[in-house]
């Protein structure tokens, strides 16, 4: 068994054993292994052991490796690094999911430059949850203006929400932050029923995260190992 397969073994274990000790079906929680800096190579490796959703931080390279792996049986892609308007288009045009819209401006030209002959592009609207200097995503306050927009967009489809918590130390603390995004989730769902989609939660804090109702956890490390960025060629995105 190679290493990946072996990492991705152990981490469907953990989803298990997290999604069991609350009582919810593992089968709600979709793991994307995020695959940013690693070569296509690996993504290939995570494929052939039964991984067929990936995460990409930055578009090039995200859109690189899309095109290297066409011919694999069909893997979902999802852009989940900050997006800039300038690379809009290539999000819109090769990805199937973005996790990562924090305005009406980036989600308008999403919309607009989806290609006609493909599904919706589903998107997830971020949330600054930790409420810290990040400068990625929006106070929850700001959702449901933004929400009422992104879902009348037609190339769009707004299936939930999306947060990158500070990190915390304790297990208590994770886990309120991560209910806070819960309780959001269930009042948008209220407005926008089809509403589906928590993507919470990553190697440090993904039991927390489960235990409060993410059902898609992003994780890259704990699957591919450490990432090396000192020879990555992409610019910052
Ligand atoms: C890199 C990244 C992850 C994965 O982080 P790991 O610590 O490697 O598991 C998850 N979500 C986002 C938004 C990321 O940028």
């Amino acid at each position: 068994m190679t290493s990946i397969q072996h990492n991705l073994q152990q981490v469907r274990q953990r989803i298990s054993a997290a999604a069991e000790r609350c009582g919810r079906d593992p089968q709600e929680i979709t793991l994307l292994a995020v695959s940013k800096t690693k070569p296509a190579s690996a993504v290939e490796e995570a494929a052939l052991a039964g991984q067929n959703a990936f995460g990409e931080n930055y578009v090039q390279e995200g859109v690189d490796k899309i095109a290297a792996l066409t011919t694999l049986s069909p893997l979902t892609w999802h852009f989940i690094g900050p997006l800039q308007s300038n690379k809009s288009r290539l999000v819109a045009e090769n990805f199937a999911w973005c996790h990562t819209v924090d305005r009406l401006r980036i989600a308008s030209r999403l919309s607009e430059q989806r290609p006609a002959h493909l599904p919706p592009l589903n998107v997830l609207i971020q949330i600054n949850i930790s409420d810290e200097n990040s400068k990625s995503g929006i106070m929850l306050a700001a959702l449901p203006e933004l929400a009422k927009d992104v879902a009348l967009l037609p190339g769009l489809r707004l299936r939930g929400l999306m947060a990158i918590p500070a990190p915390e130390a304790s297990y208590e603390r994770q886990l309120s932050v991560c209910q806070k995004m819960a309780e959001a989730l269930a009042q948008l769902k209220q407005d926008y029923p089809y509403v589906d989609t928590l993507s919470l939660g990553m190697s440090d804090d993904m039991e927390a995260a489960i235990a409060a109702g993410s059902t898609m956890v992003r994780i890259g490390t704990a699957i591919f190992g450490a990432r090396d960025y000192t020879n990555v060629t992409h610019n910052k995105n």
